[in-house]
């Protein structure tokens, strides 16, 4: 299985940059990286497109997933879902130019209205059905990522899953987060409905042991994948049962956790290639 880092990682580590992130990942092994859309936005400020992929075309190391378009849901204008559009029209030809073929798609939160499962389902159905139409002949895929908070309009397996089913494109799947699978009480039992071909990302960490659903459960309480209480196994057995390609899509770690950005990206990167690499060896070999 191939192995990736997800820049989110090291973000906030003292030393970080596009260029030291790039280099720790290659030096240390990993095969790809996931773009975080600051990150790449703070980079464009004074370089070209053409420069990231001259780097990545003279190294190992090859961009995986953009991480992530957020908020494309639950738009309530024209206007609103139009900036969704242009946001995605301006993002492909950076995409083309580097060879970047997958996106995460972060639904949004704190929404006003008391929207029911049904009304978030099928807006999001429309919704990700015209972004495909935009990307599908740049070869580009997106992946729904449901996110473990009670602040968010898709935040369990069963709703993002029923929603890629109804979109029923093969460039629309499922981002598999194993923190937002464990903090808002997914169940490994929900991926008996799942077609493991839609998993599209799979992103690695863990979860502190805290009540399910709880307020403070947020991404701070990431930990490295295997070093908290989700139960990783039944998790992967499930994952492997229901036909994820793991020849096809690489295991990537991404812990946003404030402790860990006090490392330096070099200690960072070094540390997320070991806890990836042992977790990939110990649940999916
Ligand atoms: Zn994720």
């Amino acid at each position: 299985m191939k192995l990736c880092f997800n820049q989110g990682s090291c973000d906030h580590c003292p030393n970080h940059s596009m260029m030291a992130d790039l280099e720790a990942a290659e030096k240390y092994g990993f095969d790809y990286i996931d773009l975080r859309f600051d990150v790449l936005d703070e980079y464009l400020k004074d370089h070209t497109a053409e420069e990231l992929a001259d780097w990545f075309n003279t190294h190992h190391l090859k961009p995986s997933s953009y991480s992530g378009l957020l908020f494309f849901n639950w738009k309530r204008t024209e206007e609103e879902k139009q900036k969704v559009f242009d946001e995605l029209a301006r993002l492909i030809p950076i995409f083309d130019t580097i060879g970047l073929k997958t996106i995460a798609c972060i639904p949004s939160c704190g929404i006003e209205e008391h929207a029911s499962v049904s009304e978030i389902k099928a807006d999001a159905v429309e919704m990700l059905n015209k972004m495909a139409d935009m990307c599908e002949p740049h070869g580009i895929s997106l992946a729904l990522e449901f996110i473990g908070s009670g602040n968010f309009t898709i935040n369990q397996l069963n709703v993002a899953n029923d929603i890629v089913n109804t979109v029923n494109r093969d460039s629309v799947g499922l981002a598999i987060d194993v923190f937002h699978f464990y903090a808002n009480g997914s169940r490994v039992e929900d991926f008996a409905k799942v077609d493991g071909r839609k998993i599209v990302n799979l992103h690695l960490n863990s979860a502190e042991d805290l009540p399910i659903g709880a307020p403070y459960f947020d991404d701070s309480k990431r930990l490295w994948p295997g070093d908290g209480c989700v139960d990783d196994q039944a998790l992967t057995d499930a994952i492997k049962a229901c036909g994820f390609d793991t020849e096809a899509i690489p295991a990537a770690i991404e812990v946003f956790r404030p402790e860990y950005y006090e490392l330096t990206v070099d200690e960072n990167v070094k540390t997320s290639y070991e806890k990836t690499k042992a977790y990939v060896e110990k649940y999916f070999s």
